[in-house]
């Protein structure tokens, strides 16, 4: 099959890195499907309600995704959230719901479909990690363990699924502008600002061509890999 006709989910396809992704992936002739909770997905790409944190609606959009597109080939688990604090400050709430998204979310969205991929005898699994899960940062200690932790989740994919013609890889995002950042303080971002060497934060189309590429029949050959999108930020991992 050609690449470029393959079936795409990504989650987290109603804004920011996600819905680039989407978009990006529809213009270069994939089928996509996108999850969303709030708001939409870019028009040419299928829509499914998804809470990664309910294996039953995970179970549900990929049931969709199946009857209307095929099997999925190809997952992009961008679904995330922040909820920063200090250490001392942070309640098992903060902790949990990080946890439960980031990383939980992760692996219910990736044992779903594993299932077709190892049908198919082929797969890409692209997971949408951060420079800061081996960089560190404080008030996201929660944040940076989930994200941490998809490196060995996609390590052990790859181990598991590598002769199935599976692959999985980690994109470490740097700073990228989206709603997730607008947050931040100025004087922080002004601090990231200095420390990145391309000495500008990163966009959500950079993100998007790095999970294109290893999308793609090229990268067959790159597994259990992170691949920093970051401007030279996070150098050294
Ligand atoms: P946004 O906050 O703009 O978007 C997050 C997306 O995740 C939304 O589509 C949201 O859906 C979805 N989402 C959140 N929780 C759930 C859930 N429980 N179930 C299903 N979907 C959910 O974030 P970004 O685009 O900035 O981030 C995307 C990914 O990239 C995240 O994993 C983030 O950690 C990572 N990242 C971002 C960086 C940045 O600088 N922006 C840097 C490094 C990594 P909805 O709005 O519908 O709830």
């Amino acid at each position: 099959m050609a690449e470029q006709s393959r079936v795409v989910l990504v989650t987290g396809g109603s804004k920011g890195i996600g819905r680039t992704i989407a978009l990006q992936f529809r213009d270069a002739g994939y089928r996509v499907a996108a999850t969303y909770r709030s708001g939409d997905v870019p028009e040419g790409v299928l829509g499914v309600v998804c809470d990664i944190t309910d294996q039953g609606q995970v179970d549900q959009a990929f049931d969709t995704v199946e009857a209307e597109l095929g099997p999925v080939e190809i997952v992009v688990a961008n679904a995330g959230v922040t909820k920063d604090t200090l250490l001392l400050r942070m309640s098992d709430d903060d902790w949990n719901t990080v946890i439960d998204t980031n990383l939980t979310g992760t692996f219910r969205v990736v044992r779903r479909a594993s299932r077709a991929m190892m049908r198919a005898r082929f797969g890409r699994v692209i997971l949408i990690s951060s420079v800061v899960a081996l960089l560190g940062s404080a008030g996201q200690i929660n944040y940076s363990s989930s994200k941490a932790a998809l490196v060995g989740m996609a390590r052990s994919i790859s181990r598991e699924l590598g002769t199935r013609n599976v692959t999985a890889n980690v994109i470490a995002p740097g700073f990228i502008e989206t709603d997730m950042t607008a947050v931040l303080a100025d004087d922080v971002i002004a601090g990231y600002k200095a420390r990145i060497p391309a000495g500008r934060l990163g966009s959500v189309d950079d993100v998007a061509q790095a999970a294109l590429f290893l999308a793609g029949d090229h990268a067959g050959y790159i597994t259990g890999a992170v691949l920093p999108v970051d401007g030279g930020l996070g150098m050294g991992h």
